[in-house]
Order: C-alpha cells, then structure tokens, then sequence
C-alpha cells in the first residue's frame, strides 16, 4: 500500500506505515543504543528517515532532547549559517466558501466582515509594506471561485510586482492560496511566484473529511496532491506544513515527513521550506474546542527534529508564535520569520480594520519589523531581505545544490548584508542602523572567497551612494 512514489494520496501519505511507524516509535523509545546511531547519522546533515524521526520525538530521555537540539542548531548553522530570511503575509481576500471547521473565514461565519481589496488597495497595502522595509510577500486568500478566481490572484502579482515606491520593491511573492488545477499552477509560475505554499492542515484523512465538512477543500486527494499538480506545472518551490492542533502531533508529524519524502523521490526536489503553524483563537474559533494543542516542549522538540531530517528546507515561523517562542525556535532551525504581520485584510494601511473583524487568527508578537530585526541583531542573527536564488533562475533542485555544496559564505552570507545594508539606508531606526553597521563590518570579514568579499565591499559602498539591487 506504502509507496513513496506513486502519486496517488493514500499511497504517498499512507495511514498503515504511519500507524506502523507511530509503533515503532514506541516499541523502541528506550533503545538507547539504536537512538544513538540515528543521531550520529543526524549529524553526517543528510537526512534521517520519517521513521527515525518519529522514534527521536518518541523519546524523552533529556540527554538525548538535548543532543538533538544541539544537533538542530549545528545543522541550521551548517546550510544557513546565521541568516533569518524576513516576509509579511498579505491577506488579499477573506471570501471563502468552505466550511474548514478551525478557521473564521468559514462560510457560516457571519461575524467577520468579508472584504476583498481591490488592485488600488493593493498597491496602498504593498506601499505601506515597501516603507517598512519588506521584500518578501506571501500572499494569502480564501477559497472562492466567484470573488478570488485565479485571475484576480494573477493580477494582484502583476500589481504587487510593478509597484516601485521611493526605494521600496516587492522581489519575491509567494503565494498561499487553495488547491488548484495544473493549468492554474502553470499560470501562478508564468507569473513569477516564488514558492507556492499549501498548508495540508491534517494529514489523517478521517479527521481531514471531519475538519473539512463542506466546500472544494473537503476532498482529501485533491488537496493532498496539489503539490504533485504544482510540480506538474512548473512550480519547482513548494512550501508544506500542517496546522498542529488539529490531530495528534504524532500523526502529522510523521504525515508530513512523509510528504516531503514523496517530493524530493519523486520529482528529485524537497519542500523548499516547511512550516509550522499552531491553532491560534480566531473569530468565532476557541482552541479550547480542540483537543490535540501541542504543548511548548513538544512543539520545540518536533521543530529540531524536522530540521534535522530536511537539513536542506526553510523553516518559516510566523507571528502566530509569541516573542519568547521565537527566540527559542530560532535556536532549533527556523530560518525564515515574518514581521510587523497584520492578518486582517487591509491591515497595513488601516490597523484599526483588526477590530472590524477581518482577521484570520489573533497574532502573538506585535512587534514592527524594525523591533524584530533590531532584536534578531541583539540575538546576533543576520536579519536578511534576500530573494537573489530565484531572481538568479536558483529554484528547485539548483537551489538545494547551492545549499549543498557549502557555497552558503560566499553567496548567500554576502546577499544578506546587501539588503541588510538597503535596509539600513532605507528604513532603520537609529538604534538599528548602528547594531546593523557593526555586524555588517565584522562579518564582511569572514566571507572566504577573496573576491566574492572584495566585491560584497564594492556593492555596499555603491549601496551607501544610492544604488540599489545588487546580488551575487
Ligand atoms: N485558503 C487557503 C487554503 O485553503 O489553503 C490558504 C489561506 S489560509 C489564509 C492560510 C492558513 O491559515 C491555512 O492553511 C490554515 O492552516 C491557517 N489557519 C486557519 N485558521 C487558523 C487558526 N485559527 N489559527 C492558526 N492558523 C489558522
């Protein structure tokens, strides 16, 4: 029935190896000695197994947790050195039409006030972006075929990317929205996404068909394959996660494991990032209703296992997770956060619509982007507004063989102190602006190609003499 390859939902996501491998896990938690090989292959950075994994989370042992974290950070250091990648999401639209029973833009919510922007509220949202500083978008919208239908998706990219605001731009425009069609896949990648990110919220397809009572999300293999479909057109960057809360953490972990498995065996290429969002109270939502909420230490410990079994993924934590989570996620392998996030619709140019009710779920960290980065700093990670892979053609497979080869110091190090340095010049606080100067100066020093650091030096004098948009 298990078959890594096949493209068929219940074959690549299969609930017998899942049930078998939760076994396994607990048949052999105490097993010291075979925990230990496992981790000594953790540290070789090329992966371990769904299975492995699930027996490193089974285990409670605290040398061991601890071993693994320690791990997690070596390997985070090893493919993203100290790098945090910045983004905002940008809520385009609340419609929807399906009734997922975890989120308030289900279609019986009466209370929220359902908005859509329009491409001139758009470009007001992207400018208000623009002047904080961002880069980076994920764009987010319900599921509605008569109010968000691919096209408006489309030309809200086109609006997003053609926007030019004083030295603001918009490089990079992931997109979050529902399971499609292959030729709508091919549409969003014809024009220009960066990764195309889906979240399978749960990958237990009873408890799936349960949370998702009505509407085009309630078929399981449709949305389970979708990443198949984007591959299949031409998206070569895709992002997964679950939403934990919603099943038991043991399933979805191992569910998603699976999946990223599936990816890299089928078509050669791994998830470019994985996220882990965890259920937050949202407008006629109570976490309390849900009765699989992932603890702290739990949730920490299955963020240092992923990123030792994907060493090569992006791991995004969003403002779902408080400041004090964040700082101990960032120790275990998150290298990608968002800042300064609204999660209304039109939240940027107008944060008081957060109490109109348009919001998708509560955030924990209200900080503006110019905080974060300045604490980032402060906690002596690079702050980065890179998007120069898939702006230099570096997607899919090429992008893993950058990471793969160690070329990291030497391309990506540098990438990171430019736009760190554009920010500086362009949207930084004082305060910021003299830590950001300081780690920009010591750490240009520590780029080991010669040249790749003689010309790092170059763009950044031509960044302080106004010129923009330098990368290697
Ligand atoms: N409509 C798209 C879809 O169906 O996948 C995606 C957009 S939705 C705005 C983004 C994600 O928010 C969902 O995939 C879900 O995981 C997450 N989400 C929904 N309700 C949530 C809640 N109450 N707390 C935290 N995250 C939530």
């Amino acid at each position: 029935m298990y078959n890594i390859k096949s493209k068929i939902a219940e074959e690549f996501i299969s609930d017998s190896e899942i049930r078998d491998t939760m076994a396994y896990a607990r048949e052999n938690k105490d097993n010291i000695e075979l925990i230990r090989t496992i981790l000594s292959k953790a540290r070789e950075g090329k992966g371990i197994t769904h299975r492995e994994a699930a027996l490193l989370l089974e285990c409670d042992n605290v040398d061991i947790i601890n071993e693994i974290y320690d791990i997690a950070k070596e390997i985070k250091h090893k493919f993203y050195g100290n790098r945090i990648v910045m983004f905002a999401p940008l809520y385009l639209s609340n419609y929807c039409v399906n009734g997922c029973v975890y989120c308030p833009y289900h279609l019986k919510n009466k209370n929220i006030r359902r908005k859509k922007l329009s491409q001139e509220e758009i470009r007001q949202e992207v400018i208000a972006l623009q002047d904080m500083g961002h880069k980076r978008l994920a764009l987010e919208a319900g599921e509605h075929p008569v109010e968000n239908p691919i096209e408006y998706i489309l030309e809200s990219i086109k609006t997003i990317y053609s926007i030019k605001h004083k030295n603001g731009a918009i490089r990079r425009v992931n997109v979050n929205i529902a399971a499609t069609t292959v030729e709508n896949y091919r549409k969003l990648r014809d024009a220009g996404i960066g990764t195309y990110i889906l979240f399978q919220e749960t990958y237990n397809k009873e408890n799936y068909e349960a949370l998702h009572p009505t509407g085009p999300k309630s078929n399981y293999a449709y949305h389970t394959e979708a990443m198949d479909r984007a591959m299949e057109g031409g998206i070569d960057d895709v992002g997964i996660g679950v939403l934990f809360g919603l099943e038991t953490y043991r399933y979805d972990f191992i569910g998603l494991l699976m999946h990223a498995e599936h990816l890299e065996a089928t078509y050669g290429v791994g998830p470019h990032t994985i996220s882990v969002p965890r259920l937050c109270m949202a407008d006629d939502i109570d976490t309390a209703d849900f009765k699989n909420a992932v603890p702290d230490d739990i949730f920490f410990r299955i963020v240092a296992i992923i990123r030792i079994a994907v060493p090569y993924t992006g791991m995004i934590i969003s403002t779902r997770e408080s400041e004090k989570s964040r700082a101990r996620l960032l120790e275990l392998g998150i290298s990608q956060i968002s800042g300064g996030s609204r999660t209304s619709v039109g939240g940027y140019v107008k944060p008081e619509d957060e109490s109109e009710n348009s919001a998708q779920f509560d955030v924990a960290d209200h900080r503006t982007l110019d905080e974060v980065v300045g604490w980032l700093l402060d906690l002596d990670h690079i702050p980065s507004f890179c998007t120069a892979c898939y702006r230099e053609g570096r997607t899919g497979d090429r992008f893993m063989s950058l990471l793969k080869s160690g070329q990291i110091a030497n391309c990506c190090l540098p990438n990171a102190l430019l736009t760190l340095r554009e920010y500086v010049d362009d949207y930084a606080s004082p305060e910021v602006k003299e830590k950001a100067m300081a780690m920009i100066q010591r750490l240009l020093q520590t780029i080991p190609n010669e040249k790749a650091r003689a010309t790092a030096d170059k763009y950044l004098k031509a960044i302080d003499e106004g010129q923009r948009d330098f990368r290697f």
